[in-house]
């Protein structure tokens, strides 16, 4: 035997490049996947052996792994889908092995649980209690000992004495099923013409047992879910596993209960929210194949699935699908990665395609499947704009006098009319009438916004909050504080003060109670108790409010024009996908879009009710400036707390940038958002041709660069969403 033989190259969790290497002590034998446990320095920590050759190190020098974890190996494709995604987005390998082996303790098998069965033997002293005992276990069973102990209606120890006397015996039950079984034939439903073609098509994606990417392109209420379920249920009867992703988890309880009527029972859940011993139980049943099904927000992309056989990526545009810190990635392109490098299906459904996919669409990547109809042939809303240059709302008001009279109404006929502002709080900026002083973050260079509902001050990026004075800090005024612009909850003040009678709801993230207060007022709002509902995004995304007919958008405005190259879009989807709550249960809905600039192409394209308006002039303006997808970005934010430390750094980045044909480095900048939490941030950005190889250009330039220190901080983020 060789020396190198027993030594093996295990990746770990932690900010670094490669592998090390490990002795592999006696008797232990490791292959690529396995996980262990290693020391590094003076702790230790759980990872995974992969599949590059050892360092031929001398072999005296080396440590050795400390043990081999009980639990399937990571499979072959999900150790390259690591190491792609680590290429991609520049991220340590380490780093992404760590969003996998995200729940540690479930390495290790589940405690065996205890149960007692009875062994014939009679015990010395029969009594009554212990009679009813032994009367319930006369079929054989085993029990544990306090399901026993309740069904017979006696205390524990009763069953601790018939222990003792011999009468029952310890028994290992069997661990208890978390995952019910998943009937992909429970409760089909009758599709439509169209959506039954749709599930067809899907179908013989899933039958092919190959990789593809199939757009699910479907006005809000066609069925898209309805359709999916269809690939879901061929992939379940087909024996493999199911992803399916969601963007926010205020939306999932809806979905588990649509799930458990389609197949009779729910999928495993994974999210923040989730408890840690849920977790593990979901960790371990997804990578032993117990676990059928998961549903989850981005991070369950990183669960190691033993036979993923389809992703299904729900609301596919939404932004909620990209990571910004750590390791920066999409989510969305990462599940098309996943299921290239795995061979499987791949289905995103949206009402309003991210312009990335929907290029891949027309150009034949990704096949288009198009839902062009509501399902019971509900119409979909008329839109209206309303101009606030000439129709304005009254001093220190929002609501212009046509939407006010609408939403009167639309309360007259019996429904519910849903006001829509993506800006928490009450305003977004507090100044003084005296002296003009404006509340900032002092963290950040961000103003703070006004929460009224808590009387505090809230930065809505650090964090950072103060009460609210009375007098102003600066000059010592008293009363003199004054509100600019609005939040949902000053929409929802003039929305009290104008109809005191309606039942108003606020409906934002951030409001206490957390998901579960907010899923119950769902539940209101959809149970017909709410009249007037004032939200921000939250209840943009898929949602069902049958009774809802008018959505007003208060400011279309907001995000029009930020200087972020995907304003537009995210504007267009924003406001198509609000506006498509109205009018889902048979009745038309109408939405009234407030703005200043009637004449922007998304406004009229959404006016106009032209969708594919809008994805021409879009796709026209992406490719003219070569900007995704007609072009690569990406951008790089250096921050630091000292400022010019920061900027120094930044400007010797930008000295060392190779000359390289078409690639251009612009910056570095003040980030629009210069502070945040005490950094200063400046930014660069790289734009390049679509040929160009954009990892390799910035590997080849951070390397020409002095490795950051002292706070300092690189971020690299391939393909940003975000350009604050
Ligand atoms: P989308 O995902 O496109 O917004 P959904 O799948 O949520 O649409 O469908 C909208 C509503 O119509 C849901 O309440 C759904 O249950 C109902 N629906 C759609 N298709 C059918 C069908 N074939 N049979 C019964 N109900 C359907
Ligand atoms: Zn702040």
């Amino acid at each position: 035997m060789t020396a190198t033989a027993d030594i093996v190259s295990v990746l770990v969790p932690l900010a670094i490049e490669g592998t090390y290497s490990y002795r592999v002590p006696a008797g232990l034998a490791l292959a690529p996947g396995d996980i262990v446990e290693v020391p590094v320095g003076p702790r230790s920590y759980v990872a995974c052996v992969w599949d590059d050759p050892a360092e031929p190190i001398a072999t005296s020098r080396l440590k050795s792994v400390a043990a081999k974890f009980d639990c399937p190996p990571l499979s072959e494709n999900m150790r390259r889908f690591v190491d792609w995604v680590a290429n991609w987005t520049l991220a340590p390998k380490g780093m992404v092995l760590r969003m996998v082996l995200r729940a540690p303790a479930a390495l290790e098998p589940p405690a065996p649980q205890v149960g007692v069965r009875a062994t014939g033997e009679a015990p010395e002293r029969l009594t009554d209690a212990r009679r009813r005992v032994l009367d319930l276990m006369d079929g054989g069973l085993a029990w544990t000992k306090r399901g026993l102990a309740e069904a017979a209606g006696v205390s524990p120890g009763v069953v601790d004495g018939l222990v003792a006397h011999g009468a029952l015996e310890l028994v290992e039950l069997p661990p208890k099923p978390l995952f019910p079984p998943l009937d992909p034939d429970h409760a089909p439903p009758d599709l439509s013409d169209g959506q039954g073609e749709a599930a067809g098509h899907l179908r013989d994606k899933i039958a092919a047992d190959a990789f593809s990417v199939t757009l699910v392109d479907g006005v809000t209420g066609s069925g898209k879910t309805e359709v999916y379920f269809e690939a879901i249920a061929e992939a379940l009867r087909r024996r493999k596993q199911v992803l399916v992703l969601l963007p926010e988890i205020a939306l999932t309880h809806e979905f588990l209960e649509r799930f458990d009527r389609r197949f009779g029972a729910r999928p495993a859940e994974w999210h923040s929210d989730q408890t840690p011993a849920m977790r593990e139980r979901i960790w371990r049943g997804v990578i032993s194949g117990e676990v059928r099904a998961v549903v989850g927000a981005r991070s369950a992309l990183f669960l190691p699935f033993r036979d993923l056989g389809l992703i299904v990526i729900d609301e596919e545009h939404d932004i909620a699908y990209k990571q910004e810190d750590r390791v920066a990635y999409n989510a969305r392109d990462m599940a098309v990665v996943r299921g290239h490098l795995a061979g499987f299906p791949v289905v995103l459904s949206s009402a309003t395609p991210s312009i990335e996919s929907r290029n891949n669409a027309d150009r034949g990547r990704y096949e288009r499947i198009v839902l062009a109809e509501r399902f019971n042939s509900g119409t979909v809303p008329r839109i209206e704009a309303i101009d606030l240059r000439r129709e304005a709302p009254e001093r220190g008001r929002f609501l212009a006098p046509r939407l006010v009279s609408e939403i009167e109404r639309t309360l007259g006929a019996g429904e519910q009319a849903l006001l829509f502002l993506n800006r928490r709080g009450y305003a977004p900026l507090t100044l003084c009438r005296a002296c003009g002083h404006r509340f900032g973050c002092p963290n950040c260079s961000a103003w703070l916004v006004d929460h009224r509902f808590r009387g505090r001050l809230v930065c809505h990026h650090c964090g950072h909050e103060e009460p609210k004075p009375l007098a102003c800090p600066e000059c010592g005024a008293e009363d003199s504080l004054v509100a600019c612009g609005p939040g949902v909850e000053r929409v929802a003040e003039e929305v009290k003060a104008r109809f005191p009678d309606a039942r108003t709801l606020v409906l934002s993230s951030d409001l206490p109670g957390g998901v579960r207060r907010m899923r119950m007022e769902l539940e209101s709002v959809a149970a017909g108790e709410v009249d007037i509902i004032v939200g921000t995004q939250l209840v943009a995304k898929g949602h069902n409010f049958p009774e809802l007919t008018l959505v007003g958008v208060v400011d279309a405005d907001l995000g029009l024009a930020n200087g972020d190259p995907r304003a537009a879009e995210r504007t267009f989807q924003l406001l198509a996908q609000v506006t498509g709550r109205a009018g889902r249960a048979g009745q038309v809905g109408i939405g009234y879009v407030q703005t200043h600039a009637p004449e922007h192409p998304v406004i009229q394209a959404l006016v106009a009710g032209d969708r594919e308006r809008f994805y021409e002039y879009e796709i026209e303006a992406r490719r003219d400036a070569g900007l995704p997808p007609f072009g690569r970005l990406a951008s790089i934010i250096v921050s630091a707390e000292d400022r010019n430390a920061a900027l120094a750094y930044a400007r010797g980045l930008a000295r060392v940038a190779p000359v390289v044909d078409k690639v251009a480095v612009l910056g570095p900048a003040e980030a629009p958002l210069a502070i945040v939490r005490g950094k200063s941030r400046f930014r660069l950005i790289v734009q390049a041709a679509l040929g160009v190889d954009l990892q390799a250009y910035l590997r080849r330039w951070l390397a020409l660069a002095p490795p950051p220190r002292g706070g300092l901080r690189v971020a690299v983020d391939v393909d940003p969403q975000s350009f604050l």
